[in-house]
């Protein structure tokens, strides 16, 4: 193609197209790529005006075409982003830009690269969504021409065209580029399959088109009759399409082939259900096969109505009507934006596209767990929508195999977080239901219930998932931030200080690095930054005393304060229960303590099983979460005949037990002594292992861990 049929060509699909840009842009990229070659032995100019072809035929604006001419220049030449500003515009260095960078990320097959690699490009993208469609001719021309690369090279990027740029093409119902992508890739991917599918569909071609003549022309006379102008036409297939058909869902070949598929092209919509009603009296209409979406569009803006008739000799058709400008939205999606709209440059922001774009940036920032986002993504790209009802007849989609739950964050997030129950079809149902399409779901609210990490398992839905996590996230910051409030009074309390005005909290946060006082109530309780730093800060004059006995302290300094998974809450505060001592194996819980964060005790501990009959609400889920190597004090108390040595045996049998002895004290009576000893032990077995040896002990009359007195939990 030379630049002055390229024009021509353009003009056909744009009339308005800016003529001197696309003349400049052409020159441009032509002068920078002189005397480069691609692999076909084409010169490289020939790739950039395909590129931009593409565009033109989806009607897309100067612009777009004119970054498509100079997509290339650089990556592959001497010339900056900087060069195509100074040139031409902000607009068009910003396209080249977003290509360029696209271009140069690198799709891998390990999952967190894979995650890096859909956010950098959905980032890209949702600076201008034009990018993804300059992005997708450029693969869909280098797709069409990859015969001419080594086989490594067209398997991955096949592979990649297949993993990435169909979905997206899908998601953005840029209908006609994925199809012809979907059977490239499978091309390179499958070809022996390929091969096999392009002989079958040729062998049966005649008889196909036969078939379908003689439906199309009684179909053009019933409409012609009607004053009804109309294009009918059999629609073939696409290769892909019939693969997936064949393999991934069993349908064998030739039933797909006696499936026979028409389309009919309107001028309204108005005609559109009137060309319904004349087939439905022409052919026996399918009831559960019929298809309304020209009033309940797809998620990615697909308008049709589609329909199943049984045909002369009782051969199924597949038949779809739609207007000129819904035919053209279901080739090009997105790209339609462009039509007719010459020179705008912002799509609307309520565009549902652009909706979901935001909205899976805003999820990935609250994933912690790269598959996770993958997953969720994958879910969002490819699964097929169902769609349901609210109580007032509003339309809701949502991916397959969603829930109630994913239903009442898609209606509102207040909905979602005070969600107690679910209705659907009038009949009260678990949240976990797997909904269907058509379904009518009414949600049952109340101000008292939230989010708990149970709910992660009953939706389906990145945005459900997100928004729960985020409450989650959230209501363990305010917790912290109170936590960390309450730790500090209580330290002023004990030094009879009242606590200072928020200026002078302000400034103790900013000299510890905080930003706010609530980050920095938040990092006491989290123990990033400790009560005594702050309170050294407000008060230095003040001195802490430590009044707590030997053991208790020692157990406290040297606990530390690792080993523990708090659940729904990272990094909170938290110390093992002097009472108890729990150690890993043993059954524990936790409970929020007015300054001091979370207390582990033990299940049966006395006062854990007072604190969660009294203030059940205190009560959080807690784990063991331990390392290799951690290891944890126990108080161990021992009742011995008082004989020489007896101290110095105990060590011996405790050391045998591989433990080390941190502390000891003798209470010598009458006959006995009370011994009380503080053991380092990695688990509940050790410790067992510890009392063997210990009453093998001569003169050991009883050995037992130090247990929990009640004790009130304030
Ligand atoms: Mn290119």
């Amino acid at each position: 193609m030379n630049l002055a049929e390229f024009i021509i060509r353009v003009e056909s699909f744009n009339a308005n197209v800016n003529i001197p840009l696309i003349r400049k842009a052409y020159e441009f990229s032509d002068k920078a790529h002189a005397g480069q070659k691609r692999s076909s032995g084409e010169p490289f100019i020939e790739h950039c005006l395909q590129v931009a072809f593409i565009l033109a035929e989806q009607h897309m604006d100067s612009a777009t075409i004119a970054a498509g001419l100079v997509h290339d220049v650089v990556e592959d030449t001497e010339l900056t982003i900087e060069d195509v500003r100074h040139e031409f515009s902000d607009e068009i260095a910003e396209l080249v830009d977003g290509v360029t960078k696209i271009g140069s990320v690198q799709f891998a097959s390990r999952e967190e690269q894979q995650v890096e690699y859909f956010r950098k490009m959905l980032l890209t993208m949702s600076r201008d969504i034009r990018v993804i469609l300059i992005k997708l001719a450029d693969r869909l021309h280098n797709m069409r021409t990859l015969q001419h690369l080594p086989s490594e090279k067209q398997q991955y990027i096949a592979q990649e065209t297949h993993d990435v740029y169909c979905p997206l093409a899908h998601r953005f119902g840029i209908n006609k580029v994925k199809t012809e992508l979907e059977d490239l890739s499978l091309k390179y991917l499958e070809p022996e399959i390929y091969v096999d599918l392009v002989k079958k569909v040729k062998e049966r071609r005649e008889e196909r088109d036969a078939y379908i003549q003689d439906l199309v022309e009684p179909i053009q006379r019933a409409l012609a009759e009607s004053k009804i102008e109309a294009t009918v036409y059999g629609r073939a297939k696409h290769l892909d399409s019939i693969y997936r058909k064949t393999r991934i869902r069993k349908v064998p070949f030739d039933e797909i082939f006696d499936l026979f598929a028409i389309r009919i092209i309107v001028n309204s919509e108005r005609d559109c259900y009137h060309t319904l009603g004349i087939l439905h009296t022409m052919w026996k209409p399918i009831s559960d096969r019929f298809h309304d979406y020209i009033a309940n569009p797809k998620p990615n803006g697909y308008r049709s109505l589609h329909t199943t008739v049984v045909g002369p000799h009782n051969k199924m058709i597949e038949i779809q009507i739609r207007t000129h400008q819904m035919h053209y939205i279901a080739e090009n999606g997105i790209a339609a934006h462009w039509l007719y709209k010459e020179g705008r440059q912002q799509m609307s922001k309520d565009d549902r596209q652009m909706v979901w774009l935001r909205d899976v940036l805003e999820w990935q920032k609250d994933m912690t767990n790269p598959s996770e986002f993958l997953e969720y993504l994958k879910i969002d790209l490819y699964t097929e929508d169902i769609f349901v009802y609210t109580p007032n007849g509003k339309l809701i989609h949502l991916p397959r195999g969603a829930t109630p739950l994913d239903f009442a964050f898609q209606v509102h997030s207040e909905v979602g977080v005070h969600c107690a129950g679910s209705k659907v079809n009038g009949r009260l149902v678990p949240l976990s239901t797997e909904l269907k399409t058509a379904d009518f779901v009414e949600i049952i609210t109340n101000p008292n219930r939230t989010p708990s990490h149970d709910w992660l398992k009953l939706v389906k839905t990145s945005r459900a998932r997100a928004k729960i996590k985020k409450w989650l996230k959230q209501t363990g910051f305010e917790q912290s931030v109170l936590l960390g409030k309450q730790i500090i009074e209580r330290k002023l309390k004990g030094l009879r200080l009242k606590m200072p005005g928020d200026d002078v909290l302000q400034e103790v946060a900013e000299k510890l690095g905080r930003k706010t006082v609530e980050s920095l109530y938040a990092a006491i309780s989290e123990g990033a930054v400790t009560g005594r730093e702050v309170v050294g800060l407000i008060a230095p004059e003040e001195e802490e005393k430590h009044p707590e006995g030997f053991v208790g302290k020692f157990i406290e300094r040297v606990r530390g304060s690792k080993g523990i998974k708090i659940h729904g809450m990272d990094n909170m505060m938290f110390r093992f229960a002097g009472c108890c001592q729990p150690i890993p194996g043993d059954d524990i819980v936790g409970f929020i303590t007015r300054g001091r964060g979370v207390t582990i005790h033990q299940a049966n501990c006395p006062s854990s099983v007072y604190v969660q009959t009294q203030f059940p609400e205190r009560k959080i889920d807690v784990s063991w979460d331990t390392g290799k190597d951690q290891s944890f004090m126990v108080e161990l108390e021992l009742v011995v005949e008082d004989r020489k040595n007896v101290l110095r045996d105990l060590t011996q049998a405790m050391s045998d037990a591989d433990t080390n002895v941190r502390a000891a004290e003798m209470h010598m009576g009458d006959t006995t002594a009370i011994g009380k000893f503080v053991v380092e032990v990695t688990s509940l077995s050790h410790l067992n292992r510890i009392f063997d040896k210990v009453r093998k002990v001569k003169g050991v009359i009883s050995v037992f861990r130090t247990k929990g007195k009640e004790q009130v939990e304030d």
